[in-house]
């Protein structure tokens, strides 16, 4: 779910017709350069469009915060709603998509996001003492904890398996793990349609 098309970004919604444009060409570079740090950012409801659209579009009436089954979706900088995972995690139920009256959540893809999971070195295991709460809150099993030779086992996140559902993230007992837009990403609403 958390697979990127380096090349378009989708910047309109159903409804206001489909339009993509070339990721900048200094996001391109990291791409190439195989830079995968991800930025620090807010976090949109799933679906959503690519930020910029995503600002014009969303009214901030708060449709998709008192729909959201979770409680995971609050109002962030300027009203928007944002995601917060420690809040809980998302079962992909679309009820925030349905609930939006301005198709601010309307990106025309089955992947509701584009996040990249992070373990910060706060990470206890990383600090040698062992800590399995990842792991065992991850129903995909994309946690994996990789042994160590004289040391802490290790956890690893196998980012093919992992469905962004953030439900790692609430039981880690440091905050240590998050779920971030890719730095060279200009949103997380990155289209998966392939390049012309
Ligand atoms: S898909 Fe469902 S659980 Fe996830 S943010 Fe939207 S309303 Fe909440
Ligand atoms: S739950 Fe947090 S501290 Fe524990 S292994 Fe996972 S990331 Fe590290
Ligand atoms: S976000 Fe966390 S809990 Fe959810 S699938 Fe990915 S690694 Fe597992």
């Amino acid at each position: 779910m958390c697979t990127i098309e380096p090349s378009y970004v989708t910047v309109g919604g159903q409804g206001f017709g489909i339009r993509k444009m070339a990721v900048t060409s200094g996001n391109r570079r990291g791409f190439l350069r195989g830079d995968f740090r991800a930025k620090k950012s807010s976090v949109r409801p799933p679906w959503a469009v690519e930020e910029a659209v995503f600002v014009m579009y969303c009214s901030r009436c708060n449709a998709c915060v008192e729909h959201c089954p979770e409680h995971i979706i609050e109002p962030g900088s300027g009203g928007f709603p944002q995601i917060n995972f420690h809040k809980g995690e998302c079962s992909f139920c679309g009820k925030c998509r349905d609930a939006c009256p301005d198709k601010a959540l309307s990106l025309p893809s089955t992947t509701p996001w584009n996040l990249q999971p992070v373990i910060a070195d706060t990470c206890l295991a990383k600090r040698q003492v062992t800590c399995f709460s990842c792991v065992e809150q991850c129903e995909q099993e994309a946690i994996r904890m990789s042994p160590v030779l004289r040391g802490v086992a290790q956890p690893e996140i196998i980012t093919d398996k992992c469905s962004c559902c953030g439900a790692c993230v609430a039981p880690c007992p440091v905050s240590a793990i998050d779920l971030r837009i890719p730095k060279f990403a200009s949103s997380q609403a990155v289209s998966v349609t392939a390049s012309a």
